[in-house]
């Protein structure tokens, strides 16, 4: 077979520098089985060699991250070898150059280390792995009861990838900051290494763009681009559905990484046994690592994050209306958000301040009706010591007897979602306890009421009972 390193050699004329490139075509191809060296190396095109910068050009962005990553050890050395005078070497896209079809076996990840004084301008990196959202950092992050752990875990994994909690999984529903959150350590992992290998994607993109590789056939140069990751955070895996082997792919790229301790952060709208569809094995992958929760916020959170972002985006609104906001907006942050927006859009088309009653027309329009009956912790505890015929001096008591303390619990979950009490008032009514034993009681009673039919319904009746008496 004739060699296509021949286009470069003094026969064809050529510059100077276009023969020094074919030097070292040469020398990669006496280091490279014949296979990765006609893969990578040949499609490669000689661009110029001016101000101390070697420019080449490449096929498309994936080329070049490859050689990057798997060859540069093997090129930097011969490059500074040829191009003695040279100290970048940069990489453009040159859509007419012919990719190979790539071949995976890498023998240059085992060849002997040189540590090459030669930098690579990385000139692509940026476009080609993810950019995140400037807004969604650990610093505009509010952080509260509903969302601590999580916050404490991803921030944990963005200091330390793959050496923390592998693989994070973050779950809960929507608007409640899991975006905000992978978006966060995406952020963090770049400010202390602005080319790190963080790759966001959305499972619904991970879908899509197997189809297109297999549509394509490309479903190597696929699986490459995301095992070359070093931080890897899929947001939304329950769109994840058993669909033209998108799942065998990705449980191969995710025990591929984790194998090399490579960080996997992984977001869902709910836990992972709760995932449907899912095949038992990336299910037990998921369970492996650490699960975290975030949940709704609570009324003192939720005036917090109005408050964040009115400090931040320097906003004037009374506070009166802040808290007004917050106590009928409690379904998710997303939402909050959009009254605010709504709030400040309709003030200023309406060239009104920002007041009380503006703010009820604007939410009495977002919600379609007012909502203001308030359920009270004593309603609360009527229906529920009824209900599991227990007194109330047992249940703000120490005593530990099963339904005592299974009412106990109960009451601490209906409290916390019907009246919207925080976990300290909560903590003091009953019996002045702790707001963790709050929250570690809600959640429990959370945990239950999805896993136990049974005794979902039990709740949902005396959530019913006691809407009926809240009245
Ligand atoms: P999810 O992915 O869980 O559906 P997002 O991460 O998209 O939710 O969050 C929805 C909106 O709420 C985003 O604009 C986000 O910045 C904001 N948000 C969520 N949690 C917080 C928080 N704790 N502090 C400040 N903003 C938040
Ligand atoms: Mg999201």
């Amino acid at each position: 077979m004739e060699s296509r390193v021949d286009n470069y050699s003094p026969e064809q004329g050529g510059s100077k520098g276009e023969l020094q490139w074919g030097a070292c075509l040469k020398d990669l191809e006496g280091t490279l089985n014949p296979q990765s060296f006609s893969s990578w190396f040949l499609p490669l095109q000689y661009c110029s060699d001016e101000n101390d910068i070697l420019t080449l050009a490449a096929p498309n962005k994936f080329h070049i991250e490859f050689i990057e990553y798997n060859y540069w050890k093997t090129l930097a050395p011969i490059i500074e070898k040829y191009f003695p005078a040279n100290r970048k070497v940069q990489f453009i896209i040159n859509r007419n150059l012919q990719p190979q079809a790539p071949k995976i076996e890498t023998e240059a990840a085992d060849s002997p280390v040189h540590s090459p004084s030669l930098s690579l301008k990385k000139v692509m990196t940026e476009d080609y792995y993810s950019t995140f959202n400037s807004r969604y950092t650990f610093e505009e992050f509010v952080e509260g009861p509903h969302n601590q752990f999580a916050k404490v875990a991803a921030s944990s994994v963005s200091e330390n990838p793959g050496r923390s909690y592998n693989p994070l999984f973050i779950y809960g529903g929507t608007g409640l900051g899991k975006t905000h959150l992978l978006q966060a350590i995406g952020n963090r992992v770049r400010v202390r290494d602005p080319y790190s290998r963080v790759m966001y994607v959305s499972v619904d993109t991970f879908m899509r763009d197997f189809i297109d590789a297999i549509k394509n056939n490309s479903k190597n140069d696929f699986s490459m681009l995301y095992r070359q990751a070093d931080i890897l955070l899929v947001d939304d895996v329950q769109f994840l559905r058993l669909r033209e082997g998108t799942q065998e792919q990705f449980f191969h790229i995710f025990n591929d990484l984790l194998q090399r301790d490579k960080q996997i952060v992984i977001t869902s709208d709910r836990p992972p046994k709760e995932l449907e569809g899912l095949e038992e094995r990336l299910v037990s992958r998921f369970l492996s690592g650490l699960m975290v929760d975030v949940q709704a916020p609570d009324l003192e959170s939720r005036i917090a994050i109005l408050q964040h972002k009115i400090l931040t985006e320097n906003l004037d609104i009374p506070y009166e209306v802040v808290e007004f906001v917050a106590q009928n907006i409690n379904s998710n942050i997303r939402e909050l958000e959009g009254a605010l927006t709504t709030l400040l859009a309709r003030s200023s088309l309406s060239h009104t301040d920002i007041s009380l009653g503006l703010a009820k027309s604007v939410l009495m329009d977002i919600k379609g009706v007012k909502r203001n009956r308030i359920i009270s912790i004593d309603t609360v505890q009527n229906v529920v010591t009824r209900y599991y015929k227990v007194s109330p001096h047992e249940i703000i008591g120490k005593g530990r007897r099963k339904e005592v303390a299974q009412a106990r619990q109960v009451m601490m979950y209906l409290c916390r979602n019907l009246c919207d009490a925080s976990l300290k008032t909560i903590g003091l009514r009953l019996g002045g306890r702790d707001h963790t034993t709050i929250m570690y009681g809600v959640r429990e009673i959370g945990k239950r009421c999805r896993e136990d039919n049974g005794f979902k319904k039990e709740i949902d009746l005396i959530t019913q009972q006691i809407e009926f008496e809240g009245d």
